[in-house]
C-alpha cells in the first residue's frame, strides 16, 4: 500500500479534530437554508498542479451564496475594464454588515464589491450587457472554474427571491442614486440566481485553485480570467471577504478568501493551492464556525498566512507538494 500524502493526513486530522464542535448555527433568513444539516463537514484541496485531497462530505451540494461575489466582480471587471467598476464599486472595508443598506457618504458608491450593496451592481453591470443571458454567462464562467456544468437550486433561487425584501431596499437605494438601471427586479434575478449556484466542496476548491493559480483551471488547462481581474479578486477578498471579521481572519489565517451563508469557504494560496471547507453552522459574523477552525489550523501547520516567516517565497509548500 502506497503511503497517504501527508497534506492528505493533516487534512484528516483536522477533519476529525473539528468534526464534532458544535459552535454556531445553521442560517435560516432564507428559509431554503435552514434545511442544510447541520453535521455535514468536508475539506478539499487543490494544489495548482493538480493534486487533490479531499475529506468528508465534500460531494455534498450546497448554494454557493456570497462565494459568487468574487466572481461576478471578476466578470465585470473584465467586461468593462477596472476603472468603469471602480467608478461604481469602491474596494474599502466597510466594517458594517454584508446586507447593509447603505452606501458611501460621498460617492453613493458601494463600499466593495463583498458587501451585498457591491455584488448587486456587478451583477446590474453584467444585466446591462448581457440582459436575460447575463445568469447563462455567469453559469457557464462559474462552471469553467469548477471544471463540470454547474445549475441552479430553483427552490433556494425562489426562497431569496421572495423574501429577499432587503436586498430589494439595497437594489431601490442603488436605482435612487443611479448606481443600476430601472431593471431593479431583473437585477436581482441575476443576483439570487448567482447566489443559489449549487457547488459542493471539491467544486469550491475548484474555483479557488483555478484563481491560485493566476486564473487558469488546473485540471481542465481553460483559462477562466485573466492575471489583472485574478488581482483585483484576491485583494479584494483579502480585505473584505470575511463579512466584518476580516481583520481577525486576516491576522489569524493571511489568505485571500470568502464564505457564504450556507456555510462554504473558499480560501487562496497564491500560486499554490486553492482550499475549500463546507460546514452549515456559522458565529455571529456569518463565518462558517467549523471552516474558520480548520484553516486556522491548516494555515499553522502548512505556514500558508501571507506573512509567517516559514512562507518564504512558500519553499515549504513547493516542495511538499513536488
Ligand atoms: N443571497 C444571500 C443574500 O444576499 C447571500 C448572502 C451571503 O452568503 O452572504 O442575502
Amino acid at each position: 500500500m502506497t503511503e497517504k500524502h501527508e497534506i492528505q493526513n493533516l487534512i484528516e486530522m483536522i477533519h476529525k479534530r473539528y468534526a464534532q464542535q458544535q459552535d454556531g448555527e445553521v442560517a435560516t433568513y432564507i428559509p431554503q437554508l435552514s434545511k442544510a444539516n447541520p453535521e455535514h463537514f468536508g475539506i478539499a484541496i487543490l494544489s495548482t498542479n493538480g493534486q487533490i485531497f479531499e475529506c468528508g462530505d465534500t460531494g455534498h451540494l450546497f448554494t454557493i451564496q456570497s462565494i459568487s461575489k468574487p466572481l461576478t466582480y471578476g466578470m465585470a471587471l473584465e467586461t468593462f475594464g477596472e476603472e468603469a467598476v471602480f467608478k461604481k464599486i469602491n474596494v474599502e472595508p466597510s466594517g458594517d454588515k454584508f446586507n447593509s443598506i447603505e452606501l458611501e457618504p460621498d460617492t453613493n458608491r458601494p463600499f466593495n464589491p463583498m458587501v451585498n450593496a457591491g455584488a448587486i451592481t456587478a451583477s446590474a453591470m453584467l444585466f446591462d450587457k448581457y440582459g436575460k443571458n447575463a445568469i447563462d454567462f455567469i453559469l457557464e464562467k462559474f462552471s469553467l472554474a469548477a471544471g463540470r456544468s454547474l445549475e441552479i437550486d430553483k427552490e433556494v433561487y425562489w426562497s431569496e427571491f421572495t423574501t429577499g425584501h432587503r436586498n430589494r431596499a439595497i437594489a431601490y437605494l442603488l436605482l435612487n442614486f443611479n448606481v443600476i438601471s430601472d431593471y431593479v427586479e431583473q437585477i436581482l434575478e441575476v443576483y439570487f440566481a448567482q447566489c443559489s449556484i449549487l457547488v459542493n466542496c471539491h467544486d469550491l476548491a475548484c474555483i479557488a485553485a483555478t484563481i491560485a493559480n493566476l486564473g487558469e483551471n488546473p485540471i481542465t488547462k481553460k483559462e477562466v480570467f485573466g492575471i489583472d481581474a485574478i488581482k483585483s479578486m484576491m485583494s479584494v477578498m483579502y480585505v473584505c471577504g470575511m463579512y466584518d471579521n476580516t481583520g481577525n481572519w486576516v491576522n489569524d489565517v493571511g489568505i485571500p478568501a470568502k464564505s457564504g451563508v450556507s456555510g462554504g469557504l473558499l480560501g487562496i494560496v497564491n500560486r499554490q493551492m486553492g482550499i475549500a471547507t463546507y460546514s452549515p453552522k456559522l458565529d455571529e459574523k456569518g463565518n462558517s464556525c467549523r471552516g474558520i477552525s480548520a484553516y486556522k489550523d491548516l494555515s499553522r501547520e502548512l505556514g500558508l498566512h501571507a506573512f509567517d516567516c516559514m512562507n518564504a517565497g512558500s519553499s515549504f509548500l513547493t516542495t511538499m507538494l513536488k
